[in-house]
C-alpha cells in the first residue's frame, strides 16, 4: 500500500477518484485546491467532487448542511451555488496541468427523492450524481449515535428490505449514476445484526437490486474508505461485487470517499484491478 504523498499512478492506469468530499461538506476538513493538489501529487488524471447533498424534508436530526464559507447552511439549491462555481473554476486552473476536475453531489436518498434529483443534477448541469444511502425511513444508520436507535425498529430483513427499496428507487430515477458504497449499511449492521447482514443482503441484491441495476445501467463504486475504517474488505465486499459482475452490473468508478486531502486515491493501485475501466471519466 503507498505510504501517504507517494504516487499511485503509473503511466499505465490513467486513475481517477470519483468520491471525494470537501470543506463544503460539514463531515469534511481542507479545501477544493487542496485536494486537487493531492490528486496531482498521487498522479491521478482525473478528480470528480461528490460533496453531500442531504434534503430528505423528514430526516431526523440529520446532516442537511452545506458549509459554506464556515457557515452551515440549509441544503437547497441555491446554498450550493458558491461550491458549484468553486469547482469549475478549479477545473480551469487545474485542466492545464493535466487535472480534470468534475462536479458532482454525494445526493443522500431519501424515498420520494427522484424529482428533486433530476431537478437538481439539471439546475447545475452536474457532471455525476452519486447517490448515498445513509438513512433508513429518516434515521441515520451509519452515524455512531443513531444507529442502534434506527435498527432496533427492524428485524435485519426489514431493515435490508428498506434499504433495498432505496437502491432500487435511486437505480429508477434517470439522474443517478452510480450507487455508493453498496454494503455501508454494514458499518454498524454487522455489529447490530451479526453477519446475518451480509448474508441477507446478498440473496436481496441478487434477487431484487441487481436485474434492476443492470437493466437501467446504474454502476457501481468500489469505495476504499471501508479500509480506513478497520474492514477487511471495501464497500462492497468481494461476494457482492463478484455476484454484480455476473448479473451483468457495471462496477466501474473508484471512490476514496475522502474527507480530508491525503485519503484521495486510497488505495487504488489494488482496488483499480476491481473496476471495468483503469480511466473512468465522463465526456467532457
Ligand atoms: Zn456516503
Ligand atoms: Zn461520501
Amino acid at each position: 500500500m503507498p505510504e501517504h504523498g507517494q504516487r499511485v499512478g503509473d503511466s499505465s492506469l490513467l486513475l481517477t477518484d470519483y468520491h471525494v468530499h470537501c470543506d463544503y461538506s460539514i463531515d469534511a476538513v481542507g479545501t477544493i485546491d487542496e485536494y486537487c493538489s493531492e490528486a496531482l501529487e498521487r498522479g491521478l488524471v482525473e478528480i470528480c467532487f461528490t460533496t453531500h447533498y442531504d434534503a430528505n424534508p423528514n430526516s431526523v436530526g440529520g446532516d442537511g448542511f452545506i458549509r459554506v464559507k464556515g457557515e452551515d447552511l440549509p441544503a437547497v439549491p441555491k446554498n450550493l451555488e458558491p461550491y458549484v462555481r468553486d469547482v469549475l473554476a478549479a477545473h480551469d486552473r487545474f485542466y492545464p496541468g493535466n487535472l480534470s476536475v468534475k462536479l458532482g453531489v454525494e445526493f443522500g436518498w431519501y424515498t420520494g427523492a427522484s424529482a428533486e434529483a433530476e431537478k437538481l443534477r439539471e439546475e447545475f448541469g452536474l457532471d455525476y450524481m452519486l447517490c448515498g444511502i445513509h438513512e433508513l425511513e429518516n434515521l441515520c444508520f451509519c452515524c455512531a449515535d443513531s444507529y442502534d436507535k434506527c435498527f432496533s425498529r427492524f428485524k435485519v430483513e426489514e431493515a435490508i428490505d428498506r434499504y433495498c427499496d432505496q437502491i432500487i428507487e435511486a437505480a429508477e430515477c434517470k439522474a443517478v449514476d452510480t450507487i455508493a458504497h453498496l454494503d455501508y449499511i454494514r458499518k454498524y449492521g454487522l455489529k447490530f445484526y451479526g453477519s446475518a447482514i451480509d448474508d441477507v443482503l446478498l440473496q436481496k441484491c441478487q434477487e431484487s437490486v441487481f436485474p434492476v441495476l443492470a437493466a437501467t445501467d446504474t454502476k457501481l463504486e468500489v469505495n476504499t474508505s471501508a479500509m480506513r475504517r478497520g474492514f477487511d474488505s471495501y464497500f462492497p465486499r468481494m461476494p457482492l461485487l463478484n455476484a454484480a459482475r455476473r448479473a451483468g452490473v457495471d462496477v466501474k468508478y473508484l471512490g476514496s470517499d475522502a474527507h480530508q486531502p491525503d485519503h484521495v486515491g486510497f488505495d487504488f493501485e489494488i482496488a483499480a484491478a476491481l473496476t471495468s475501466l483503469n480511466y473512468a471519466g465522463c465526456e467532457d
